[in-house]
């Protein structure tokens, strides 16, 4: 098994990126790196991948940045979306290994994707149908 592996990121099916990735530990195991799927479960597009090359890609549920909680439709039946994830967010909030591996045009995709919706977020105003969890009979 080789010691780095070569890393594809793209945005729908634009590539953002190219990159080296290393093995990580887990514990006492040094594990290879792997690739993952996001997946919108709004609009069940597939709005981004990052993949490693000869070793598995795994599914993360994710909203696409035209897609956050506001639209929900029974938001509790999606499982393991992180609702707190920025739409359309490449970084994981519990993984750190996993945003190490992050090359330097997707931090700067990060950056300007959280600029622009802390931006959004401040020009709306702020309705009780905004907020999380909704109300019984709202
Ligand atoms: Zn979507």
């Amino acid at each position: 098994m080789p010691a780095e592996f070569t890393q594809y990121i793209f945005l729908r099916k634009e590539l953002l990126a190219v990159s080296k990735v290393g093995k990580f530990w887990v514990r006492e195991q040094l594990c290879a790196p792997y690739g993952e799927a996001f997946f919108c479960p709004i609009c069940a597009e597939v709005w981004a991948t990052v993949t490693v090359e000869g070793q598995p890609t795994h599914c993360r549920n994710a909203f696409c940045e035209r897609h956050e909680i506001g639209d929900r439709l029974g938001t509790w039946s999606f499982g393991t979306v992180e609702r707190w994830q920025l739409p359309g967010s490449l970084w994981s909030s519990y993984d750190s290994v996993w945003n190490s591996r992050l090359p330097p045009a997707a931090l700067q995709r990060e950056l300007l994707l959280t600029i622009a919706y802390r931006e959004k977020e401040l020009n709306q105003p702020i309705y009780a149908d905004n907020l999380y969890p909704p109300r019984l009979g709202a």
